[in-house]
């Protein structure tokens, strides 16, 4: 049994259940005999339950929201973002079974023909900071190319998982075809993993558990997509709109807390405006307003958990030099404030490591070559920001810093019509966007023979 805690509060809000290694297994063997009915389905028909599930998540999207605000401390704001996003994800994906086509190659002596075929059961395991989102970005797909899913919430936050389960099956998704586990990573994660019935593991979370889920698959050759951390550059050149860039740049970081893999933890102001940019950067970090996530105008919640508020806590102590410190409620909860730090030097903790906390530094930069040695100067690639009204340096900024999301004078992310992922350590394969469907499916090739045997 887990307590699932409420971080604003620290009261228990429920008690789940711990899938053990052998329910896991039982588990994974139902979806397996599942699998060859779910991919007979007419294309049609498993189109139509997809829309009837986000539906059904669209009905429940306040309850799902409020569900999120007791169990991570999600302003309820986002909350029903998230929600509505697994929706979307849904309806988008619902669209792919009637257009999951092959090619006919010109070959000779016959027809050449490939199929996008199913891979049977896949392993979705999620992280504690984008509970639905992130289950949705791989369950959606991975059903609507045929095939069954098992799905691990984090420990921490099982809540909306176990719903969206009920949901599916309300919408009349058999109970097999999705089932979520909740449960320990190194319980039913590692079955996932080591179990050969899964034949695909789509894993979210830390670089450091995402090598261990990488070797594994790779003793078994299984398909795997990882999504990882990030330590992302909000690059501002002294061109830029620097009220606008000042304004947003706090919500690019402390959005959740600053639990977000895309977080733009690194601001790299441009040397000639760094002074003018932290003076507009001090009145936008207060005004971030941070407190009960349940209340409409909150802004930012707490940390998900007391362990989590020790780790952010050591990045920030009598030695670090912060530049702006925004506010945080006193009293029960795991609550960090808005903190801007500038560093002493570039290997300073805060500048190297994730923080994946309310926690910001920032740097200066000489010209475009130098902000993009200081960009690309970490071993994560996921996304970043750069704001200038110089179109030319945009293209050449964009495509010079090494991540696989970059936005120009926003800092969006994550939009479920393009492909979301990272380079270097911040992951392998994309999701989201009209090819996830590649990530769940294989290509099989049939010739067939037109002339004499
Ligand atoms: P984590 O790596 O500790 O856990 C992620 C999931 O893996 C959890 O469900 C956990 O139970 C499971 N797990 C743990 N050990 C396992 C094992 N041995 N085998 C299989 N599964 C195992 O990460 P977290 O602390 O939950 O999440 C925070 C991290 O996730 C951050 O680094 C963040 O950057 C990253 N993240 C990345 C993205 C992205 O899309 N790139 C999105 C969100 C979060």
């Amino acid at each position: 049994m887990t307590h699932v805690i409420n971080p604003a509060t620290e009261q228990v809000v429920a008690t789940v259940p711990a899938t053990s290694a052998a329910d896991t297994d039982a588990a994974i063997e139902r979806a397996r005999r599942a699998s060859p009915a779910w991919r007979a389905v007419a294309p049609g028909d498993r189109a139509r339950l997809l829309r009837r599930f986000a539906d059904a998540v669209d009905a429940d999207v306040d309850n799902l929201a409020a569900l999120e605000v007791a169990n991570s401390g999600h302003t309820i704001g986002n909350a029903r973002w998230e929600a509505g996003n697994v929706r979307d994800v849904l309806h988008y994906y619902a669209a792919a079974p009637e257009r999951l086509f092959g090619r006919q190659i010109p070959v000779p002596g016959g027809v050449n023909l490939t199929f996008a075929e199913p891979l049977g059961v896949v392993g979705v395991i999620v992280p504690w900071n984008f509970p639905m989102p992130i289950a949705g970005w791989g369950f959606a797909p991975a059903l609507a190319a045929g095939n069954t899913v098992v799905l691990k919430p984090a420990e921490l936050t099982p809540m909306t998982a176990i719903r969206l389960g009920e949901l599916a099956r309300e919408a009349g998704i058999p109970a097999d075809v999705f089932q979520v586990l909740p449960g320990k990573g190194s319980v039913v994660g590692r079955r996932f993993v080591a179990n050969p019935l899964v034949r695909k593991v789509v894993f979210t979370g830390s670089t450091e558990v995402g090598r261990q889920v990488m070797a594994g698959c790779a003793a078994r050759v299984k398909r795997v997509t990882l999504e990882l951390g990030g330590k992302n550059a909000n690059i501002v050149f002294a061109d830029a709109d620097l009220a606008a860039a000042a304004a947003s740049a706090p919500y690019a970081v402390f959005d959740n807390a600053g639990q977000d893999c895309c977080a733009r933890s690194r601001i790299l102001v441009q040397r000639s405006v760094f002074d003018r940019f932290l003076e507009l950067l001090e009145p936008a970090v207060h005004g971030v307003v941070v407190g009960d996530p349940g209340d409409e105008k909150t802004e930012m919640g707490p940390l998900i958990s007391a362990s989590h508020l020790a780790s952010v806590t050591s990045y920030v102590d009598s030695d670090t030099d912060v530049a702006i410190r925004g506010s945080a409620p006193a009293g029960p909860g795991f609550w960090f404030p808005p903190t801007v730090v500038l560093p002493r030097t570039p290997t300073d903790r805060t500048v190297v490591e994730e923080v994946f906390g309310p926690v910001v530094t920032v740097q200066s930069f000489d010209d475009e070559a130098d902000a993009l040695r200081l960009a690309n100067d970490t071993e994560y690639g996921l996304s970043g920001s750069i704001w200038t009204r110089d179109v030319g340096r945009a293209m050449r900024v964009a495509r010079g810093v090494e991540a696989g999301n970059l936005s120009v004078n926003s800092h969006s992310s994550v939009r479920y019509w393009t492909p979301f992922g990272g380079v270097k350590q911040s992951g392998l394969g994309r999701e989201l966007g009209p090819d996830a469907l590649d990530a769940f499916t294989d290509t099989k090739n049939v010739f067939i023979a037109t002339e004499g045997a």
